[in-house]
């Protein structure tokens, strides 16, 4: 696969350097996320910048659930995640559970309490807010704080035992209540929290807070580069006092970088999660959502996800990118794969009178001509065929040259037609065109006694395949916004469209994921869900930049 982000960052700087003065003999990274809900395109960014980073200098990259929140996670997530980042084509060198490393991290924190560097504090989470000061004046210290060793130990223990309720107690690192950094007036670093977890059971009633375990989890598995957004930024001097002070053997660094932002998109899972729950989505790998799994759905390839990221590149400054050169990077990697074909998503029939009746002649058609290799198939014509209704107007504009009463189009890889007459029903609904072709004209025979400005698609009425063809907009109609409330008022109430149209015969051995452009329309895919033996469901990835414009 192409690796744009070969291209030079910040990131891969530091590294070299690492790497030069002797500081890591190798690289390894790691992808962590939270098994909370399925991953979304700002997750392809880091999967894409950690294992090519690492596949780059020879190292490796470690596939991690942070799963030290009890009440959220679950296994239907973990399994969506390892489909995904395989999907994306990466193979992580080993997998981990931060929930294995529990008694680890709990000793840890014993050790710290035997430091004078942690203590347990009875205050309410309420009082701690309180306590903790604000940007512009010193936190005050709790009076647990100064409590001796032995009894934080005491009772450190009984809260791993059960005898406290949740937020009765919670052990905090002991380090600044004057720190200009909020996060280094004494954090929280365990709480209680009576709740099965996923992988551990019932077996542990006390959790360690993110920012004391995620360091942790990183020295253990000897993680050198520790690549997480630019929110983390402020937590990097606890995260360098937690490896410290807990006296870890290894030393990763914690390299920040900005978060992937997409026009029209919301990029959170407590949002993507709410848009599933509330059945505004057919769940999380819906089309339109900018999950994996949806975008995979979709269409989108995992070399088109790629080429983006690796030209949005990794910047130290927050940006939101326009959703449009996602779409430029699908399309640019569709055409080199997809043959074309003719789709009619909004079907008319038309009628060629001058056709004979039982007549019908096979066109061979080559898929991609600059495809070779995709090969060729036949296409039947005969005297009924559907064209699409955006070809056809009764009462055209100027400059409008596709089909129209008294003019003559070109039928792409057949004959030239004339429209002469509209047959209407009692309520004025157009029901068929009635055309004439010219027998001369035929696509391919060298015919140049004149010319015709308009080409359209069409299929063959009588061999074509009823297709269910969606279409569709933005989600998001406009920025994100974090206000609960207008998020979902900014929800699209059209970004689905469902049409019934009709696709040429070669398509019936399409398979579910099968990627075609049709012809002036854009690039579609089978979907994979609601396509079976009797509907084949196209879903349209992109439009082709041109399409429906009114040609020149
Ligand atoms: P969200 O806020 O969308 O729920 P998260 O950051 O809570 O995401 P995690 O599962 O904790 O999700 O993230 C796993 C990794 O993916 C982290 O290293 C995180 O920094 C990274 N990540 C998440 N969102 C983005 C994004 N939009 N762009 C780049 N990296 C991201
Ligand atoms: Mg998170």
């Amino acid at each position: 696969m192409e690796n744009k982000t070969t291209s030079s960052n910040f990131i891969k700087n530091i590294v070299i350097e690492d790497l030069k003065s002797g500081n890591y003999k190798e690289i390894i990274t790691r992808f962590p996320p939270e098994p909370n809900g399925y991953l979304h395109i700002g997750h392809a960014k880091s999967i894409i910048l950690n294992f090519e980073l690492a596949d780059e200098f020879k190292g490796k990259t470690n596939l991690r659930f942070d799963d030290t929140n009890p009440t959220k996670e679950d296994i239907e997530y973990v399994e969506s995640i390892k489909e995904d980042v395989k999907w994306l084509g990466f193979d992580w060198e080993e997998l981990h559970f931060a929930s294995n490393y529990f008694e680890e991290m709990y000793n840890r924190a014993v050790l710290l309490i035997k430091k004078g560097k942690a203590y347990v504090d009875d205050l309410s989470a309420e009082q701690i807010r309180e306590h903790r000061g604000t940007l512009t004046e010193p936190g005050k210290e709790s009076p647990f704080r100064n409590r001796s060793a032995e009894e934080s130990l005491d009772l450190f223990e009984r809260m791993r035992k059960g005898e406290f309720k949740d937020g009765e107690k919670v052990l905090r690192a002991k380090i600044d209540m004057a720190s200009p950094n909020i996060s280094m007036r004494d954090p929280i670093i365990y709480r209680i929290a009576h709740a099965t977890h996923h992988n551990t059971g019932d077996k542990w009633c006390i959790y360690p807070m993110y920012a004391f375990a995620h360091p942790l989890e990183d020295a253990i598995e000897g993680i050198t580069h520790s690549i997480c957004t630019l929110e983390f930024e402020d937590l990097r001097p606890l995260y360098d006092w937690t490896i410290k002070e807990c006296e870890m053997e290894n030393k990763p660094k914690q390299i920040e970088f900005a978060r992937l932002n997409l026009t029209n998109t919301v990029m959170s899972k407590r949002k993507l999660k709410q848009l599933v729950e509330e059945n505004l989505v057919d769940g999380w790998d819906d089309p339109r959502m900018p999950t994996i799994a949806g975008l995979r759905r979709r269409g989108y390839t995992p070399e088109a996800l790629r080429n983006f990221c690796g030209e949005v590149g990794v910047a130290k400054s927050q940006s939101i990118v326009d959703s449009q050169m996602l779409d430029h990077f699908v399309r640019e990697d569709l055409e080199k794969k997809t043959p074309k074909v003719m789709g009619v998503i909004n079907p008319i029939k038309v009628v060629i009178t001058n056709y004979p009746e039982d007549q019908v002649e096979m066109l061979d058609v080559p898929y991609n001509v600059d495809i070779p290799e995709l090969g060729s198939r036949q296409i039947p014509f005969s005297r009924e065929i559907y064209i699409d209704s955006e070809d056809f107007m009764e009462n055209p504009p100027k400059k409008y040259f596709r089909m129209f009463p008294g003019n003559e189009v070109r039928l792409k890889e057949a004959y030239f037609v004339k429209c002469n007459e509209i047959v209407k029903d009692e309520k004025g609904n157009i029901v068929e065109l009635q055309c004439t072709y010219d027998p001369e004209t035929k696509s391919g025979s060298g015919f140049t006694g004149r010319k015709v400005k308009g080409t359209i698609h069409w299929v063959s009425a009588k061999h074509a395949i009823p297709a269910e063809i969606r279409l569709y907009e933005p989600l998001i109609l406009d920025e994100e916004d974090d206000n609960e409330k207008s998020f979902l008022e900014q929800v699209n109430p059209d970004s689905l469209q469902v049409l019934n149209g009709f696709v040429e015969p070669a398509l019936k051995s399409a398979k579910p994921q099968d990627k075609f452009q049709f012809i002036r329309q854009g690039y579609f895919n089978v979907d994979p869900k609601n396509t079976t033996e009797d509907k084949i469901v196209f879903n349209r990835i992109v439009p082709l930049k041109s399409s429906f414009r009114i040609e020149k």
